[in-house]
């Protein structure tokens, strides 16, 4: 859900916006990765992105240009189109904007002839435009291609950045080149405004704005927002340090086991991580993830000081040959149910010696599903030694691929409610 910036963090923060000039990325070709790579990188910095713009090359970047600077942000970060070619226009959108004209810089030159030199490639004359810049700017070296960046102040204070478009050239020269020139001329305005996220498995974001975020919101002056995905949802909170630790503890309480991991941080490795610190050993035994379940947690390094083995047992008789599954159980409950997805998650458990496991079990869809169990009807197994094996009957009717993916995370949610109990008891 879109939220405005509040109040408060609109006075503490500074704003920046970022163009990305690129006719590829408009076309769908390219993703484009500056938008979020870079906002991460400003939070810290006391900016927030108030606006991201994407113009295809050419013309378009002047206007883009004209109307972002019209709008008065501390910075504006412009991307791509620093190349020797025709429709590489940024330097010379920047330099009519601004009613001057460019000049060369002979530094720059020989910047370019010597890293060409370096990769034995010829200088071609076209390149030259590489080095052209408006007078009085500053030119960021480029350690990773040819273009140079270029910081232009505007008037008192505000500060225009061209970076190149490529993503291995733009993070090193933001990083060496821009961030210590924002913080020369914008130190921070107020250290303490920070950023919370709570991701919450099993409550829709409706559900979370009922049971905590609405008090947040009218007795506090946090900056409250959620961002949805298959099962999963964060709750984003920004705002002063002092106050976002106030709610901390009622937040943890309100949410109690929704609460699956903080700050970003994926459930996989929130997973590894505990079982890892506990010594703990575990196991997977999938039939309608697939295997993500294993992938997810085969994804974290570390991985292997805990993991043990996972199966994926499609058939029925994968289930009984490998699992040791009984042929009646599935016989008489369906492949698709809690006591088939038990026995899976004990079968496993045991087989490996492992100290955990978890097993599911469900229709994906969209065939498969019949009036007794429909598409999306799911069961989640964990298994856990000299324990009593849980099962969780879940119903997620959507896409294949979302399925699997909420299914994965409501499992890897249910292993660490166990965990939980286990290390209390
Ligand atoms: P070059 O000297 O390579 O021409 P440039 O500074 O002119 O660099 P572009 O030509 O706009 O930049 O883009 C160069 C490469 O960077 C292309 O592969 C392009 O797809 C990629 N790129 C540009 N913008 C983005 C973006 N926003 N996200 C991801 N990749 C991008």
């Amino acid at each position: 859900m879109a939220c405005c910036f509040a109040e408060v963090n609109l006075r503490s923060m500074r704003i920046a916006e970022i163009l990305c000039t690129g006719t590829e990325l408009l076309l769908g070709h390219t993703v484009d990765r500056h938008l979020p790579w870079l906002a991460r990188q400003l939070f810290p910095l006391g900016f927030r992105v108030g606006r991201f713009t994407i113009v295809p090359d050419g013309e378009p970047i002047k206007f883009a240009l004209q109307e972002a600077l019209a709008r008065k942000p501390e910075i504006v970060l412009v991307s791509g189109g620093l190349g020797p070619t025709s429709d590489d226009l940024t330097r010379e959108s920047l330099a009519e904007v601004l009613g001057t004209q460019l000049v060369e810089s002979s530094v720059a030159i020989e910047a370019i002839r010597k890293r060409l030199q370096e990769r034995k490639r010829s200088f071609i004359p076209s390149m030259r435009k590489q080095a052209l810049h408006p007078p009085g700017a500053l030119l960021l070296e480029n350690n990773f291609g040819t273009a140079p960046g270029i910081a232009q102040k505007i008037g008192q204070g505000y500060w225009v950045f061209l970076l190149p478009g490529p993503p291995r050239e733009l993070q090193p020269m933001f990083l060496d080149y821009v961030v210590p020139l924002i913080k020369e001329y914008f130190p921070k305005k107020d250290d303490q405004i920070i950023e919370k996220i709570y991701t919450v498995v099993g409550l829709g974001e409706s559900a979370i704005e009922e049971l905590i975020g609405r008090e947040i919101e009218a007795n506090s002056d946090i900056e409250v927002g959620y961002c949805a995905r298959p099962n999963e949802v964060d709750l984003r909170l920004i705002g002063k340090k002092n106050v976002l630790e106030s709610w901390d503890a009622k937040i943890r309480n309100t949410l109690g086991d929704h609460l699956a991991c903080e700050d970003g941080l994926k459930l996989e490795e929130v997973v590894i991580k505990e079982l890892r610190q506990e010594r703990l050993k575990i196991s997977v035994a999938e039939s309608c993830t697939g295997g993500l379940i294993a992938s997810r947690l085969t994804d974290v390094s570390g991985a292997s000081e805990v993991f043990v083995c996972g199966v994926v047992a499609y058939s029925n008789e994968a289930k009984s040959n490998l699992l040791g599954v009984p042929v009646e159980l599935i016989a008489s409950h369906g492949a698709v149910s809690q006591e088939v997805a038990k026995a899976m998650a004990e079968g496993i458990r045991k087989l490996t010696k492992s100290d955990f496991a978890i097993a599911t079990t469900g229709i994906a869809g969209p065939s498969g599903g019949t009036p007794q169990k429909p598409v999306g009807t799911c069961f989640i197994a964990v298994a856990a030694n000299g324990k009593p094996t849980v099962c969780l009957s879940v119903y997620l009717p959507t896409t294949r691929e979302a399925f699997k993916f909420a299914i994965s995370q409501t499992a890897l949610n249910l292993l660490q409610k166990v965990l939980k109990k286990v290390k209390k008891s």
